[in-house]
């Protein structure tokens, strides 16, 4: 699940995101949170969006009956 580093928002499906790194790890960025990551000293790495994949808990369940 993907979590934005800098507000610490669980991001929702669709939701765009860009990794950003800052006190040497790679950190996940919500697309509204970039400038404040930028004020804080992050560096951008990568210039694609990604957006939250959809649902991936569903698959594992199971029926039992
Ligand atoms: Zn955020």
């Amino acid at each position: 699940m993907a979590m934005c580093q800098v507000c610490r928002r669980t991001l929702l499906a669709g939701e765009r995101y860009r990794t950003w790194r800052w006190a040497r790890r790679d950190q996940t960025v919500y697309v509204v949170c970039e400038p404040a990551a930028r004020d804080a000293g992050a560096i951008r790495i990568v210039d694609a969006f990604e957006r939250v994949q959809v649902g991936g808990l569903t698959r594992h369940v199971r029926r039992v009956a």
